[in-house]
């Protein structure tokens, strides 16, 4: 179903493969949506520095997550604060529930967090969604 909110792709959870993905999706002209149910960075944010990532010898956290967040915003990822509670499929259309009342929705959903199988909704095989191996959702 098509909201106001609709957008071409929707990522849950703007940790560094979720901020990943949105660079991705932008450079390749999707409008993509990124929620996030606290600050972007996910798991660096617990990391004060980060020396064993290519290219940057000696990088804080939370410097990082913002280079990453400002690199997806770049090619045109929207970020938004969010927690996902619910992903289903209705029709072509995958939707979101979130905690803030925001009902995005989109033709592709990828699941960059720990969302677990009692919140993503079963779907059919051929559904586009990509999310970590554990997660029933299929990768398109
Ligand atoms: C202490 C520590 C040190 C580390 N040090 C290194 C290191 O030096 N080098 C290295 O390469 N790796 C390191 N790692 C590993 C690295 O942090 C992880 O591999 C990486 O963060 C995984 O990224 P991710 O995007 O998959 O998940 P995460 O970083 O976990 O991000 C997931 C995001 O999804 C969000 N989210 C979850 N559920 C929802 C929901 N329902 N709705 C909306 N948003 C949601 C979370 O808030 C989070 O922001 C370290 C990890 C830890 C814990």
């Amino acid at each position: 179903m098509a909201t106001e909110y609709e957008h071409e792709v929707i990522i849950v959870g703007a940790g560094p493969a979720g901020m990943t993905a949105g660079m991705y999706a932008g450079r390749s002209m999707l409008k993509a949506v990124v929620l996030e149910r606290g600050a972007p960075g996910g798991e660096l944010l617990n990391t004060e520095v980060i020396e064993d990532y290519p290219g940057f010898e000696h990088v804080l956290g939370w410097e990082l997550a913002q280079k990453f967040e400002s690199h997806a915003r770049k090619f045109g990822a929207e970020f938004r604060t969010a927690g996902v509670t619910v992903v289903r499929k209705v029709g072509e259309m995958f939707e979101c529930e979130c905690d803030n009342g925001d009902p995005p929705a989109a033709h592709a959903l990828a699941v960059e967090s720990e969302l677990g199988r009692e919140e993503i909704e079963p779907l059919p095989d051929s559904s586009s969604v990509t999310g970590p191996a554990e997660q029933p959702a299929p990768v398109a």
